[in-house]
């Protein structure tokens, strides 16, 4: 069976405390969009900081590609996936090197094509410097936006099977988000992509829709009918 799957899965951050997390059970299908949905505190970070193998489960399976997460090298695993979140740190070096941090080998024509994916290359292409630009602290301040776009670089450039993207473009006008998000759909056509967002229409765009709710799942389906249902 291919794909992320979670079967009964149930962690507590602290024990004796309530379960951030509760018998959660969903997939994550191969080479598909899913949605992933929930009020704030419902389990989602929570959700993503067990993907990044940040902790384990207490209880329950998380499955990638048949095979229990636990029994998958680490760095095998980290190496397939990348995560694009809504707050980005920037470094003090060049475009390229921030962008470079996420791939030490990325040649300068894989970090060109990650920000054109991303939909930031227009704005570097209009720097007087472009690639060498320095930002961070003592270089040119980037808005929210272009931020999040920079981060967003960052994790195409790794060219992951597995992309998460945790309200990664909240700083985005809905149609920038909508547009760098095909893009970046088209890019990674056949991959699995985890989609955190808030936004109606990003979810309607999905292949696959996970609601959770205090940490259970509420629904799991089409759009069509989780959003039904909802
Ligand atoms: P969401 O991302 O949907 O907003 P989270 O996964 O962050 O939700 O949170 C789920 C639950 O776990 C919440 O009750 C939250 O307070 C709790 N929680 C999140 N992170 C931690 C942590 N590091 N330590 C203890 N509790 C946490
Ligand atoms: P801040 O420095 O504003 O508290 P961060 O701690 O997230 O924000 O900053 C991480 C790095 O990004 C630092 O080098 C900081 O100077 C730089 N930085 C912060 N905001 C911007 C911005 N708007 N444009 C470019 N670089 C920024």
């Amino acid at each position: 069976e291919d794909g992320i799957s979670f079967r009964n899965v149930t962690f507590r951050y602290d024990a004796g405390t309530e379960p951030a997390l509760l018998d959660a059970t969903f997939d994550i299908p191969a080479g598909k969009t899913t949605a992933l949905i929930g009020a704030s505190g419902a389990g989602k970070t929570t959700i993503v900081n067990l993907l990044l193998r940040l902790y384990s489960a207490n209880e329950g399976d998380i499955r990638v590609d048949g095979r229990s997460i636990e029994d998958v090298r680490r760095t095998d695993w980290l190496g397939m996936l990348a995560i694009a979140g809504q707050d980005v740190d920037l470094v003090e070096g060049t475009v390229i090197e921030n962008v470079r941090m996420a791939k030490n080998d990325a040649s300068e024509e894989e970090v060109r094509q990650a920000l054109r994916v991303a939909g930031i290359s227009e704005v570097v292409e209009a720097l007087p410097d472009k690639y060498d630009t320095w930002v961070g602290q003592h270089g040119l301040r980037f808005s929210g936006g272009q931020r999040q776009r920079l981060g967003l670089a960052r994790a195409v450039v790794r060219n992951p099977k597995f992309l998460i993207l945790d309200e990664a473009m909240s700083a985005l006008d809905l149609a920038l988000e909508e547009s760098i998000r095909r893009t970046i759909q088209l890019q990674f056509k056949n991959r699995t992509l985890l989609l955190i967002t808030h936004r109606l229409e990003s979810v309607r765009d999905a292949d696959h829709v996970v609601w959770i709710e205090n940490g259970r799942v509420r629904a799991e389906g089409p759009p069509a009918k989780v959003l039904v249902s909802r």
